[in-house]
């Protein structure tokens, strides 16, 4: 494969980017086409956001006869595909009301907030603490990064929020130990994406329920990784036994089209009042068509059957790579079509990049972890074909 030209090299983009960066042309299906022709089959998917691959005329269709009839009306009015969607939410979910944002990080700044409003209403103003547990990654708006407690993002922009508290994940003494009424807000990933593809136990998770339920604390489960399908269920606290107060969404949502969803309980809702929060763009209804559209197919029950399935085949294809490469790979874990190989002595930005020069796109997650989140309409084939490209790279 000759990629050689297919980089562009620091182009005039703010230096906070990478200086070297494959240019894509296309995509089709799974595979993504690089300036050149060359063809990588993508098992990152824009980082766990084109669930249902690329080229994807109908959505470009959808996209476009929106755009014909409405594009923008802002927030003091509504549009049809923005009320159809946050009723389709409320329905699969069992939630009461939908907030919409651009964008993942906005949708945890939405719910960071309603907890507040939440817990100031029913505990007085001082109960406003919020606790986040380590290797989170919840966004780089300044409330999301206070919650996301990694050094590499923090240090440069302290002071962040005040009365943001980490425990270890997964662990329940420590939970035991930290929660009282004075929190506002847990706010967690059922399976943490960015920080290593760390599974919730279910015993966490029952844990979490019922200390916030005694201290009436608002739980916010971030699923804008690893919700809406990629674990093979609709919604990923489902996969560990959550119940939420608050899910957030984002990712796949719009196909691709930038759009978040805050999802919240009725108790929360009845104490926000209008005006409480807002943004000039969220819910915008040619996203909000686009992803009428995104959730019809993510929420099928057939498809969702289909995910899991797929994902059971990729956990096996990768413990058998695990099994013959007992030196490169410590560990598999995940659910579903978010996956993680725990490398042993390998360093990942290596095998990411020698992934890449043999057709294959990856990301990193933690220190020493590939993150596999491929679109959920990958084959079994398909799958076959970048777990054989992992092993020639690993055998390298
Ligand atoms: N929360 C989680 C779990 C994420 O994985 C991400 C993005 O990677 C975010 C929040 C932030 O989303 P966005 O980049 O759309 O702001």
């Amino acid at each position: 494969m000759d990629n050689s030209n297919a980089y562009s090299v620091n182009p005039p983009l703010c230096r906070n980017y990478a200086d070297r960066f494959l240019v894509f042309e296309r995509g089709e299906g799974c595979y993504l086409y690089d300036i050149k022709g060359n063809r990588y089959l993508d098992m990152a998917a824009g980082i766990a956001v084109n669930a249902l691959g690329y080229g994807r005329k109908d959505l470009a269709q959808i996209m476009s006869r929106q755009a014909e009839k409405i594009i923008h009306c802002s927030n003091l009015y509504s549009t049809v595909p923005t009320l159809t969607l946050a009723q389709k939410l409320t329905a699969a979910s069992g939630f009461d009301a939908v907030f919409f944002g651009n964008s993942g990080t906005e949708a945890n700044e939405a719910a960071l907030k309603f907890a507040r409003i939440y817990s100031k209403s029913r505990k007085g103003e001082s109960a406003v603490a919020y606790l986040s547990f380590e290797s989170a990654f919840h966004g780089r708006t300044a409330g999301a990064l206070s919650v996301t407690p990694n050094e590499k993002y923090q240090k440069s922009y302290r002071p962040l929020l005040p009365e943001c508290h980490t425990a270890p994940f997964n662990d329940i003494q420590a939970l035991e130990s930290i929660l009282n009424e004075s929190f506002a807000a847990v706010i967690v990933e059922p399976i943490q994406g960015e920080g290593g593809i760390n599974v919730m136990t279910t015993e966490f998770a029952s844990k979490l329920n019922e200390l916030c339920s005694r201290f009436d604390i608002v739980l916010i489960a971030d699923e804008i990784q690893a919700g809406l399908g990629r674990t093979g269920f609709a919604f990923a606290s489902a996969a560990c036994g959550l119940k939420p107060d608050i899910i957030t969404l984002g990712k796949p949502i719009a196909g691709g089209l930038p759009l978040g969803a805050t999802l919240v309980k009725a108790k929360i809702n009845d104490a926000v009042h209008p005006g409480d929060h807002g943004s000039t763009f969220g819910g915008n209804p040619v996203c909000c068509a686009v992803a009428n559209a995104v959730t019809d197919t993510l929420f099928h029950p057939h498809f969702l059957e289909e995910v899991k399935e797929k994902g059971n085949y990729l956990t096996k294809k990768l413990t058998e790579l695990k099994e013959r490469h007992p030196d490169s790979i410590a560990e598999i874990r995940g659910v579903g079509l978010i996956q993680g190989i725990v490398l042993k002595d390998k360093n990942p930005a290596e095998i990411i990049e020698s992934c890449e020069k043999n057709g294959l796109i990856l990301l990193r997650a933690g220190a020493n972890v590939l993150r596999l989140v491929p679109p959920l309409v990958i084959s079994k084939e398909e799958i076959d074909e970048g777990t054989a490209i992992i092993e020639r790279v690993l055998s390298d």
